[in-house]
């Protein structure tokens, strides 16, 4: 059997969560859209049901997938609808929708409810992607709650540079976010994602809203010891051989040996989800010892750096995981540890308790 597996710790994303919460204070939704960041959104969900407050996702879709699968907990669709007619399902599932534009709003106020509805209804506070300007808000907040259908409203937005410390930006929307809602009446708020539920005390609020960091990546690419890796991509060296100095290793001979080298073949590769632009030397380690890859990653298969003693047909190659955290691996392929994390694949996922 080939070799690459995607193990999947959930007691490290049990403890994750728990860490993340109690950091956060008040309640935490598990974010387990895109499969749970490629961890597997039923599985993960599952691992965290009874603990968790609540779970967000990108689609309608996903969130149908949950249900199917038991979880009966809280559910916010990010992005709300993508047309009038799911606000059915929307209703049927007891789903809470996110309200990010005037379409969304209108929709949602003229659709037939047979149960109540709470709505997350988001402010652009700055990272112009989606959400009403500060100066819409209180109009949309206001429609919203004079409908007898709504049953509550969060208010919500959403960072763009949280994992930058240095820029402000955070500060900014906060401020603006505060400011328009000033005048609305109390009720609950959300603004953190991971790096702001970890970096800016301020910002925790009713709601946290955690992805990466619940994943036990760092947003901030330093290996925070209070969260551990959930992913750790291994497989195994199957063929190795000695190539002499000033030889090329694999497609495009992009890497030529500088001395005698031993060489190993591990059984993953760009199909498999590893990034094909993770240069020579983007670390990986070897029976727990850190190598680097050389050469061309290819489809199925890549390359390693064996010296010494160390490293044998049959040796472990971890791609990410312990030893080499999913941030090194996307800081050298010029990416972020989320793009990785969803798309691995291919590899046999062993999920541990
Ligand atoms: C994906 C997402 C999150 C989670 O972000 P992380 O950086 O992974 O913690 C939070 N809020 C919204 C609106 C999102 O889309």
């Amino acid at each position: 059997m080939r070799p690459l597996q995607i193990e999947i710790r959930l007691n490290h994303l049990r403890e994750n969560y728990q860490t993340l919460k109690q950091i956060h204070g008040g309640k935490l939704l598990a974010v387990v859209k895109a499969d749970a960041y490629g961890h597997g959104a039923v599985r993960c969900a599952q691992a965290l049901a009874g603990m968790a407050d609540g779970f967000a996702v990108a689609c309608l879709e996903e969130a149908v997938q949950l249900r199917e699968n038991g979880i009966d907990a809280p559910i916010v669709l990010l992005e709300g609808v993508f047309d009038a007619a799911e606000y059915a399902e929307v209703d049927r599932l007891r789903l809470w929708p996110v309200v990010g534009c005037q379409w969304q709003l209108e929709a949602l106020l003229n659709h037939d409810w047979q149960q109540s509805v709470y709505v997350w209804l988001k402010m652009d506070s700055g990272m112009h992607r989606a959400g009403f300007f500060p100066h819409h808000y209180a109009a949309a907040y206001t429609a919203l709650s004079q409908s007898r259908h709504v049953a509550g409203i969060v208010k919500m937005t959403h960072f763009a540079a949280a994992d930058d410390e240095e820029r402000g930006m955070t500060e900014m929307q906060m401020e603006a976010f505060d400011l328009a809602v000033a005048d609305l009446p109390a009720g609950e708020t959300s603004l953190c994602n991971s790096a702001a539920l970890l970096a800016y005390p301020q910002a925790r609020r009713d709601w946290g809203r955690a992805g990466l960091a619940l994943y036990g990546a760092d947003p901030f690419l330093e290996n925070d010891p209070r969260i551990r890796p959930v992913m750790r991509m291994v497989s195994r060296v199957f063929c190795d051989r000695v190539l002499q100095p000033h030889e090329p290793v694999g497609y495009g001979a992009t890497f030529y040996t500088k001395r005698s080298t031993r060489v190993g073949v591990v059984a993953c590769g760009y199909a498999d989800g590893y990034p094909r632009c993770a240069p020579s030397g983007t670390p990986v380690a070897v029976d727990g010892e850190k190598s680097r890859i050389i050469g061309r990653v290819s489809m199925d298969m890549l390359t390693v750096e064996l010296n010494g003693s160390h490293g044998h047909v049959g040796s472990e190659v971890e791609l990410w995981g312990d030893a080499v955290s999913v941030n090194e691996v996307a800081a050298a392929a010029g990416t972020v540890a989320y793009e990785l994390l969803c798309h691995a694949k291919r590899g046999r996922f062993v999920y541990s308790e």
